[in-house]
């Protein structure tokens, strides 16, 4: 600005100084301060537009299917959603699933319909089935390519075949396309299986890239505590009006009690590659899971074959030796393999066998949960995505009553509810007198050293920490102290 340009603004002042060079001094003074004002603002503004980043009509806290399906259909519905990731997108248990997507999981229809009734266990298979339908939708629609191919699902035996016998009658009559048979693909003689046509698989990794790539994603966001509706990460705090908690166990303790209510069960997988061709029927059309103690699974992976197995409760594995077994089993069943790759994963076991999804509490009207998928979350997680979008968007969904996690279902609920509390209850004591042991972040149990997995695992929960104790999974979300790991393995 010169000085005529600005003696319309200036001159009248002029008078009252002293000399040009008190003037200015004065008139540096002025823009120094108008600057520092403007400085000022410019931050207020900054923190404004700030502010406003963090606010959302809906977060989703955990980037795996879960969270991203959740996530992906609210915004369909022109919704505002943005989704704080502690990692990276699928770096949970997402990106170490076997991606079998299936309604066959496990033992569950014979067992649902007695512990429960029949109408919730056809609500269950019809809910799972409809998930299988709206992927191969999606997938064909949006023309995701991941390579999904519908293909049978079988459970098998080598023991005593009743169990799936009764599973496959149950299943029929629930509605599920469903046969019992003794004929498998298998490289060994099976005494029953069940098998459900028309299941599917895909590949996890590309399908969650696409979806992810659809959606307003912060990673290396952890979320810390969620009071009411802000939710408090380690770069700051959000807001939303509604919050998400798919972060696969849910890591706010109460009023959801979820502690109490589900445990965490891992298991192995190995990838093989040149598997023998002439034993049984190679490669495999169908995918497999055997419901004997020692029973694998196994799926075709394009060339490859991904052999499961070696289930135990997170914080159970003391004495190691689970891959072990499975590459004897590679080697007993395909001597010509070699292995690719290994690793593990856990997932969450609700006490009455159905997932959790819904409100997290009734003391909290605007926080909801997706948990308790029992291995088999790549149709409770679409399950969710349809049933959390319906339920925000006040939409009716026939699915709500029975994945409540407000439900009590006492018959089916009872003896793994007081087995859980005791395992809880068994960890804090130790915790407690062994003040030497490492103890878990997340509620104090005592930690067990994990020599597979070099890791220290809870067997409460289930949170599991790395050598140094960096946090590996939750529902901790602190790592451990150091000085608490030094004088263990
Ligand atoms: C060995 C094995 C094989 C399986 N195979 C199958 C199968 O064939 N078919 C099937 O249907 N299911 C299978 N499952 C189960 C399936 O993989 C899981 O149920 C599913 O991946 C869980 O998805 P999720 O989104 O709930 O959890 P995750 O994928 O673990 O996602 C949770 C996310 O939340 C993030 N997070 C956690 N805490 C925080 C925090 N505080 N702040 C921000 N982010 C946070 C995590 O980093 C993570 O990315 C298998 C499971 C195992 C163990």
């Amino acid at each position: 600005m010169s000085y005529n340009e600005s003696s319309h603004s200036f001159v009248g002042n002029c008078v009252y100084y002293h000399s040009i060079y008190e003037w200015k001094q004065k008139k540096r003074g002025f823009f120094m301060e108008s600057n520092q004002n403007e400085t000022k603002q410019d931050e207020i503004n900054q923190d404004k537009i700030n502010q406003e980043k963090k606010k959302r009509e809906i977060i989703v806290i955990g980037a795996g299917m879960a969270g991203l399906l959740i996530a992906y259909y609210l915004k369909k519905q022109g919704k505002d959603v943005l989704v704080l990731e502690a990692n990276a997108v699928a770096s949970g248990q997402t990106g170490r699933t076997t991606a079998k997507i299936t309604s066959q999981h496990a033992l569950k229809y014979h067992k649902l319909m007695q512990s429960m009734d029949v109408k919730k266990a056809m609500l269950y298979a019809r809910a799972n089935e409809e998930a299988i339908a709206e992927y191969e939708r999606l997938i064909r629609e949006e023309k995701i390519e991941c390579r999904f191919k519908r293909v049978p699902a079988y459970l098998y035996t080598s023991q005593n075949p009743g169990l799936l016998k009764q599973e496959a009658e149950a299943a029929s009559l629930l509605g599920i396309d469903a046969f019992f048979t003794t004929e498998t693909e298998l490289p060994f003689e099976v005494t029953g299986a069940v098998c459900f046509r028309n299941q599917a698989q895909f590949s996890p990794m590309e399908f969650v890239k696409y979806i992810a790539a659809k959606l307003e994603i912060m990673e290396h966001t952890k979320v810390i505590r969620i009071r009411g509706n802000r939710l408090i990460t380690e770069s700051g705090e959000f807001l939303a009006e509604k919050i998400i908690m798919a972060t696969h166990y849910p890591i706010r303790n109460v009023p959801g009690f979820y502690f109490m209510r589900e445990h965490q069960e891992r298991s192995c997988v190995l990838e093989l590659a040149s598997c023998d061709k002439t034993v049984g029927s190679y490669p495999l059309e169908g995918m497999y899971y055997g419901i004997d103690s020692d029973g694998l699974s196994f799926r075709q992976a394009g060339e490859n074959l991904l052999l499961g197995g070696g289930s135990y409760r997170t914080g159970e594995n003391e004495y190691g030796g689970t891959y072990e077994k499975l590459v004897q089993a590679a080697k007993q069943y395909f001597p010509e393999c070699k292995e690719v790759s290994r690793w593990s994963a856990q997932d969450c076991m609700p006490h009455d066998g159905i997932p959790f999804i819904g409100r997290f509490s009734v003391f909290t009207p605007n926080l909801y949960v997706a948990t308790g998928f029992q291995k088999w979350g790549m149709t409770t997680s679409m399950v969710a995505a349809m049933l959390l979008r319906d339920m925000i968007c006040g939409i009716e969904n026939p699915y709500a009553k029975l994945f409540a996690p407000q439900r009590f279902l006492i018959r089916a609920a009872t003896g793994n509810f007081l087995k859980d509390v005791g395992m809880s209850v068994k960890g804090l004591v130790k915790g407690f007198f062994h003040k030497k042991a490492p103890r878990c972040a997340h509620m104090g149990c005592e930690l067990v050293w994990n020599p597979d997995e070099q890791s220290y695992d809870c067997p409460c929960h289930g949170s599991r920490y790395d050598a140094d104790g960096k946090l590996l999974d939750n529902p901790s979300v602190h790592d451990l102290q150091r000085k608490k790991c030094d004088s263990q393995h």
